[in-house]
């Protein structure tokens, strides 16, 4: 572990560098695997954050209250620590700058991570394809990337974000407040002037399974929808419309 960064009140960026460096493509993610001293161990997934440039890998992670993995790197790693780790993996949830675009993209809280790999790599290889970000977060002060989401909104125009917020007590100029709904979707494909090369949506897996369907009701079609599903309760088992919130 080389670096940690405190990112949001829940949320840090750790930078690894892998023993043996790799290349990998953004959307990929790693997975990292924990052992106790008793032997007892746990593997979980997290996607790569940088774009494929550097020589460490940024790992971003969310630190939910009643979990295993995420709080003990919020709490016990240390800088210097070694950290067990396989990848690059994914081979579907996957952007190139040749892929062109244009490209939807729709993350629900730290299922920005991967989506902000993509965009990075665009930057990096300096293309114009349009990219729109629909990012639904808790409140302002949970966004992760906030600044460098802003500053390049403001200064790309090739590239458009909606940020709506869900438990944000105050109002924020150019910011909305409430869940991702179909008219923030059809805001989104409006912006990007027609459908979408391809769509990729990814967070709390009630939260993908409810932006896909509002995709696919827009007319998106399901071949052109990639999609990561981090974890939690399926939409089936809440109401649609609590879904499309970032909540862990
Ligand atoms: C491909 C992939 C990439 C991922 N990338 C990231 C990433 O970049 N950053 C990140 O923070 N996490 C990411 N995750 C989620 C991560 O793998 C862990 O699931 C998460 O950190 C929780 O692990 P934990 O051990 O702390 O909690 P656990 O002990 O596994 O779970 C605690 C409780 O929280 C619930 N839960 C688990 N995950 C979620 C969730 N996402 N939303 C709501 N409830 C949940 C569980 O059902 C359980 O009830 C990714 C998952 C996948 C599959």
């Amino acid at each position: 572990m080389e670096r940690i960064l405190d990112q949001t009140p829940t949320v840090k960026s750790f930078f690894v560098r892998p023993a043996n460096p790799f290349t990998f493509v953004a959307g990929q993610h790693v997975d990292i695997r924990l052992t106790a001293p008793d032997g007892y161990q746990a593997q979980r997934s997290y996607s790569i954050g940088s774009a494929p440039n550097g020589e460490t890998i940024e790992l971003v992670i969310e630190r939910l209250e009643v979990g295993e993995v995420s709080p003990f790197f919020h709490e016990v790693v240390q800088v210097g620590d070694p950290i067990e780790m396989r990848g690059p993996i994914g081979g579907h949830f996957n952007w190139l700058p040749e892929d062109g675009g244009p490209i939807l993209l729709v993350g629900g809280g730290s299922g920005v991570v991967p989506l902000v790999s993509m965009l990075r790599e665009r930057q990096l290889f300096n293309v114009d394809t349009p990219f729109v970000l629909v990012y639904s977060a808790r409140t302002f002060a949970d966004v992760i990337f906030r600044d460098e989401l802003m500053r390049l909104a403001d200064a790309d125009r090739g590239f458009s974000l909606i940020l709506t917020l869900t438990r944000e007590p105050g109002a924020v100029p150019g910011v909305r407040t409430g869940r991702i709904d179909r008219a923030t979707i059809v805001e989104a494909l409006s912006r990007l002037g027609g459908p979408p090369r391809l769509a990729f949506i990814c967070g709390a897996t009630a939260f993908v399974e409810v932006a896909s369907m509002f995709l696919v009701e827009a007319g998106v079609p399901a071949s052109r929808i990639r999609t990561e599903r981090y974890g939690g309760i399926p939409a089936e088992k809440l109401d649609a419309t609590v879904a499309v919130a970032p909540e862990q």
